[in-house]
């Protein structure tokens, strides 16, 4: 910017009856420049920083999350194969837990290639306009022996009775409805129940699922789409989480230019509400 400067000043011939106060105004001109410039490049260097830690986290979470599968199977496998095989009282039961760990090793990668998905932005919406309380009824039926299991009633709020045509691709929201109905059995206690509901807002419908369960602390709320946050990471590994599908959700919504929030208070329940478009 200086050498430019100093180059146009040799160009233009009038230039030299300048005096000495603008020569002042000239150099004051570039260090305000300089200055934004250098502004603007410790902003970027700061994002690049943040992205880096970014990452590195990323990697350090993934590792973790898969080792504690891969250390599990590794275990039961050479029990297994050191004579437990032949040792009736642990047998089936090391296999059947090698076949759970295995389970889980395949949900951490299913959710780590959608998510890659997600946030490399090649997301290919297929919009289409569906009845979003059909949608609701196949996911209730697609959970209804895990709710049955748990004592959990899935059903529609009172009142849901007219129809709410969307527009958004189905299959995306199908997906959300069925992270957030999943969480509501799988953080839910026995005898209680799953409740979705539906609100007209003009341009959008918000979408509610709401549940009487363990609820979130406020301390966890702010945090719990963020990938791999777990309010209890025990008691999510048991029941198969990733910590991974809120931030899959979360992701969906965005890429329909959508929001979701939550509501929750621990011991009484939560809500997670998003909006999708109106036809
Ligand atoms: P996970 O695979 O662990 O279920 P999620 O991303 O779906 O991961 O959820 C993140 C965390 O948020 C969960 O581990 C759980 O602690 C909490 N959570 C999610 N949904 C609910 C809910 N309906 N009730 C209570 N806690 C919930």
């Amino acid at each position: 910017m200086i050498y430019k400067t100093i180059h146009r000043l040799k160009l233009d011939p009038s230039q030299k009856q300048r005096n000495v106060d603008s020569d002042d105004q000239i150099i004051e001109d570039v260090e305000k420049d300089v200055a934004i410039w250098a502004r603007n490049q410790q902003q970027e260097i700061d994002q690049l920083k943040t992205l880096e830690n970014y990452r590195r986290d990323f990697l350090g979470n993934v590792s973790h999350e898969l080792k504690t599968p891969i250390f599990n199977i590794h275990g039961y496998v050479h029990t297994l194969l050191d004579g437990g095989l032949q040792d009736d009282a642990i047998n089936i039961k090391y296999l059947d837990r090698t076949a759970k760990n295995v389970e889980r090793l395949i949900t951490i990668v299913d959710d780590l290639e959608a998510i890659s998905k997600l946030e490399s932005g090649n997301l290919a919406l297929d919009i289409t306009k569906f009845e979003i309380k059909d949608l609701v009824k196949e996911v209730f039926e697609t959970h209804e022996l895990s709710a049955q299991r748990k004592h959990i009633q899935i059903q529609l709020k009172e009142g849901a009775s007219q129809s709410y045509q969307v527009k958004a691709d189905r299959e995306y929201i199908r997906q959300v409805l069925d992270n957030l109905v999943l969480n509501s059995i799988k953080y839910g206690r026995s005898g209680g129940f799953t409740k979705v509901g539906f609100y007209d807002m003009d341009k959008y419908i918000l979408v509610e699922v709401a549940d009487n369960g363990l609820g979130i602390g406020q301390e966890h709320l702010k945090h719990v789409f963020d990938r791999f946050y777990r309010v209890d990471k025990s008691r999510s590994r048991d029941v198969g989480g990733s910590g991974l599908g809120l931030s899959i959700v979360k992701h969906i919504i965005e890429a329909h230019s959508q929001t979701i929030n939550v509501r929750s208070s621990p011991d009484l329940g939560s809500t997670f509400g998003f909006t999708v478009a109106k036809v």
